[in-house]
Parts: C-alpha cells; sequence; structure tokens
C-alpha cells in the first residue's frame, strides 16, 4: 500500500488559525511528524494518528533532513494519511523543498497545504498593513540564517530594496543583523517592531528604530520572532514612543 503525505501549514501558533482543510487532514492521520512548536492542541486533532516531534529548532538538537525524507516516505508505505506539520507556511522557510524532491523520486503522491506565515500573523498583531498606497509596494520575506554548508545569500540587499521586510530566524543574530543594514545604508531610524510568539497568549510586540534592534532583542523573550521593517510602521511606533515595550497577549483570551 502506498499513501498519500500531506505537508500541512500548522500556522504561527494559535490552533484557531489552522485551515479548516489542515484540520480535516489531521482528524483522519494515521501518523503525524511534526515541528517542535507546533501547539499541543493542534496535535491533539489527530487524535487516532501516532505523533513524532522531527522539528527542527536554532541551535538545539535537530533530527537530521534526510532522515525525515525517509520516515515520510517510510511512513507512505505503511499508513494512509501521512502528515507532516510544519510551523506557519510549509513553502517558506520550511525545508519543504527537499521532502517534496524525497517524495517525488520516490513515487509517493503528496499535497500541501497551506497556512499563515509568521510574517502575515505579525503584521496582524501590530495592525500594520504590510503594503501601503504610495508607500510600499514591495515585501521581502529573507533570513540571514543559511544552513550548514548552504551559499551565503545577500539577505541584506533584499531588505534594502524592498519598501517593507521582514526578517525571519533572527533570533540572536539582531546585533548582526543592524550593523549591517546600517552599514550598507540603512538609516538608524528606519521604524522597526519585533514580533514574538505572533498568534499566542505569550505573544510580545516591540517597537523600535534600526538602531535600537541589539536593544530591543535583549528584551524579547526566547519564543520565535520576526523583524518587520520599514516606512510603514512610522506612525504606529510614534503611537507607541511613551510605552516602546508593549506586552499585548498577556491576560489577553480569545475564544
Ligand atoms: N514556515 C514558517 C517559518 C519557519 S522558520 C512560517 O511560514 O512562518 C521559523 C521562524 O519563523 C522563526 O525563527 C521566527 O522567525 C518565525 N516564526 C514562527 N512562528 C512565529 C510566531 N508565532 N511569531 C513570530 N515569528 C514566528
Amino acid at each position: 500500500m502506498t499513501g498519500k503525505v500531506y505537508l500541512v501549514g500548522a500556522g504561527p501558533g494559535a490552533p484557531d488559525l489552522l485551515t479548516l482543510r489542515a484540520v480535516e487532514i489531521l482528524e483522519r492521520a494515521d501518523v503525524v511528524f511534526h515541528d517542535a512548536l507546533v501547539h499541543p492542541l493542534a496535535l491533539a486533532l489527530a487524535a487516532h494518528a501516532e505523533k513524532f516531534a522531527v522539528g527542527k529548532r536554532c541551535g538545539r538538537h535537530s533530527t537530521a533532513q534526510k532522515f525525515i525524507n525517509k520516515r515520510l516516505v517510510d511512513a507512505a508505505r505503511k499508513h494512509k494519511a501521512v502528515v507532516r506539520l510544519k510551523g506557519g507556511d510549509p513553502m517558506l522557510f520550511g525545508r519543504a523543498q527537499e521532502e517534496i524532491d524525497a517524495l517525488r523520486k520516490a513515487g509517493v503522491e503528496f499535497e500541501v497545504v497551506p497556512g499563515v506565515t509568521a510574517a502575515l500573523a505579525a503584521s496582524a498583531e501590530v495592525g500594520v498593513s504590510l503594503t501601503r498606497r504610495g508607500m510600499s509596494r514591495h515585501v521581502a520575506f529573507v533570513t540571514p540564517r543559511a544552513g550548514r554548508g548552504e551559499r551565503e545569500n545577500d539577505w541584506a540587499a533584499s531588505v534594502l530594496a524592498a519598501d517593507t521586510a521582514v526578517i525571519y530566524m533572527g533570533a540572536g543574530l539582531a546585533g548582526e543583523i543592524g550593523s549591517a543594514l546600517i552599514t550598507r545604508g540603512k538609516v538608524r531610524t528606519t521604524p522597526i517592531v519585533l514580533v514574538e510568539s505572533a498568534s499566542l497568549p505569550e505573544r510580545r510586540v516591540l517597537y523600535g528604530t534600526l538602531g535600537d534592534l541589539p536593544a530591543l532583542a535583549l528584551k524579547a523573550g526566547d519564543g520565535p520572532a520576526v523583524v518587520i521593517l520599514g516606512e510603514v510602521l512610522r506612525a504606529a511606533l510614534r503611537e507607541r514612543a511613551a510605552t516602546p515595550v508593549e506586552v499585548v497577549g498577556a491576560g489577553l483570551k480569545r475564544a
């Protein structure tokens, strides 16, 4: 028997940001391979499935990607519905392509279910659109983090070119990101916002300018975070000047 592998986006964290399609597939999953940060309530939807954490978190123990690929292929030979549940959207900074290539090569059928990516959850959290007429028509999603043995790419050039940029996986690199951008000519007063744990009760939104980035990063916790940069944030930053550190989430409940 050969089953099907579903690469499912779990969204930014809040389980009610899963798509209906994701829920339907999780409910009939036989086995789920999930990232470390996937919410327990999302996993609970896969009531009948065997569940395995295979995710990678920067600097922590990681299961080698090749091994994950092999487990997906092997599971599809034994089960009907195999889910690879990934944070955010699977197709963005999620190493989906390696898994898709392996599944294709093995002749295993697959389907991708999109999810809400961190950049969009963060923009929602801040209440500021990443695009704006007359101000921002060019949005870049970048990461400065290159995997081991991976070619360095010029992420800073993309940030400089874009009207609005969202930087993923920048945790621990705030100093380098700030100085790389300032050295390359981005002005220190460019508005930024650091959004940690978007969509979750513990979320935090920290406003500042590019020059403040290292200081803001020190105030953040150890949840996943993105940094948004751009003029679209100018008005929000001005409003928040008196309270640059804002804990939005504490005590705020969603039904
Ligand atoms: N595929 C995922 C990204 C995986 S890379 C997506 O589409 O969102 C992991 C990075 O995503 C983290 O280092 C962080 O930069 C970002 N991230 C994931 N969840 C987040 C959240 N709830 N709030 C803020 N950033 C988040």
